[in-house]
C-alpha cells in the first residue's frame, strides 16, 4: 500500500514540474448543498489534468532506461509524454487504429512517439508490454502503480493545506489511483475526513468490483465522463484494496446528471470534462449532501470545445 511518507516524498520530488492549482468557492453549489462547497481547480494543471502528478513522480524515480511507454491515449498518455520530455527520456505511447488524429497530434506535440498498432486498446497494450520486455522501456500504468498513486496523493496534501477545515472530499473515480492517493494522504492527516467516490452508472468497473468483492470486468460503454471509462485490471494489486479500505461512500450518476453538473460549472466559468463534473452533478441530483465544507476535485479539462459547446446548447 501507499502511505503518507511516500506521498510526502512524491511532493518534494515533483514540486518543480507540477503546479499548485487554485481552490475557489462555488456560490451556486454551496446554496444547493446547504454548506460551503469549494472547487479544487486541477483542470488548470499543466496538461489539463491531475495525471501529471503521478506520471511525473513515476518518471522521476527511474534510473537509466531506454524510455517509457503506456497504452493510454487520454490524460495519462499526455501526462507521461510531458513528464518524459521534462526528464529527457523517450516516450512511446501505443495506441490502436481507432484513436482519432487530434489525439495523436496532441501526443506528438509533446515530443512523444504515438505508435499506432492493432485494432484495439488490448493490442496497443501488448505492444507496450513488448517494448518493456524486449527494448528496455518501462511501462508506466495509469493507476495501479505505487509511484503513480503517491503522485496523485499530493493532490490530497494540497487540498488540506488550502482548505484545512474540509469535512469531505468528493473524488471522480475510475481505476482509483486518484482516490487511493488522495484518501491515503487526507486520512493520514485527518482521520475523520470523509472520502466520497463518484463514477458514472454506465460501465463503472470499480463499482462493480467492490460489489463483487474482487476485480471484475464490465462492458465499456460510451459516457460523457470518458476519462472514467475502462477496467481496473483483473490482476489489480493496489488501487482496489485501497479504495475498498479508504472510501466512505460511492455515488453513481446518470449521463443527464453528469451533463447538468458540467453546465452548472460552466455557468461559474469552469470549462471541464465530464469526469470532472461528477461532484457538481451529484449535488444537483440531490445525491451528495454537504454538512461541512465539501471539496470537489475538478480533475480535468480536456474536453473537445465543440462537444462542450453542444452540451451548453442542449441545456
Ligand atoms: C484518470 C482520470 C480520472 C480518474 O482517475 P483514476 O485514478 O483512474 O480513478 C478522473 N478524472 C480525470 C479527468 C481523469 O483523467
Amino acid at each position: 500500500m501507499v502511505g503518507l511518507e511516500d506521498i510526502l516524498a512524491a511532493r518534494d520530488r515533483i514540486a518543480a514540474q507540477v503546479a499548485v492549482t487554485p481552490v475557489v468557492a462555488s456560490p451556486s453549489l454551496s446554496a444547493l448543498a446547504g454548506a460551503e462547497v469549494v472547487l479544487k481547480c486541477e483542470y488548470r494543471q499543466q496538461t489539463g489534468a491531475f495525471k501529471l502528478r503521478g506520471a511525473t513522480n513515476a518518471v522521476a524515480r527511474l534510473g537509466t532506461v531506454a524510455g517509457v511507454t503506456t497504452a493510454s491515449t487520454g490524460n495519462h498518455g499526455r501526462a507521461l509524454a510531458h513528464a518524459a520530455r521534462d526528464k529527457g527520456l523517450r516516450a512511446v505511447i501505443c495506441v490502436s487504429r481507432l484513436v482519432p488524429e487530434n489525439k495523436l497530434a496532441a501526443i506528438r506535440n509533446l515530443g512523444a512517439e504515438a505508435r499506432v498498432i492493432g485494432a484495439s486498446q488490448d493490442e496497443a497494450y501488448r505492444e507496450a508490454q513488448r517494448l518493456q520486455a524486449e527494448e528496455g522501456f518501462v511501462l508506466i500504468p495509469p493507476f495501479d502503480h505505487p509511484d503513480v498513486i503517491a503522485g496523485q496523493g499530493t493532490l490530497g496534501l494540497e487540498i488540506l493545506d488550502q482548505v484545512p477545515q474540509a469535512g469531505a472530499i468528493a473524488v471522480p473515480l475510475s481505476g482509483g489511483g486518484l482516490l487511493a492517493g488522495v484518501a491515503a494522504a487526507a486520512k493520514a492527516r485527518r482521520p475523520d475526513i470523509r472520502i466520497i467516490g463518484i463514477s458514472m452508472e454506465r460501465g463503472a468497473a470499480m463499482a462493480a468490483s467492490l460489489k463483487a468483492g474482487a476485480p471484475v470486468e464490465v462492458e465499456e460503454l460510451p459516457t460523457l465522463a470518458d476519462s472514467l471509462g475502462g477496467g481496473i485490471g483483473l490482476g489489480n494489486r493496489l488501487t482496489f484494496p485501497m479504495v475498498q479500505g479508504l472510501m466512505d461512500e460511492l455515488i453513481l450518476l446518470t449521463e443527464d446528471e453528469i451533463a447538468a453538473g458540467l453546465r452548472q460549472l460552466a455557468r461559474e466559468g469552469h470549462v471541464v470534462e465530464g469526469a470532472a463534473a461528477v461532484g457538481a452533478g451529484a449535488i444537483l441530483a440531490g445525491k451528495l449532501r454537504a454538512e461541512r465544507p465539501l471539496v470537489l476535485i475538478l480533475s480535468g479539462g480536456n474536453i473537445d470545445p465543440a462537444a462542450h459547446a453542444a452540451l451548453m446548447r442542449a441545456a
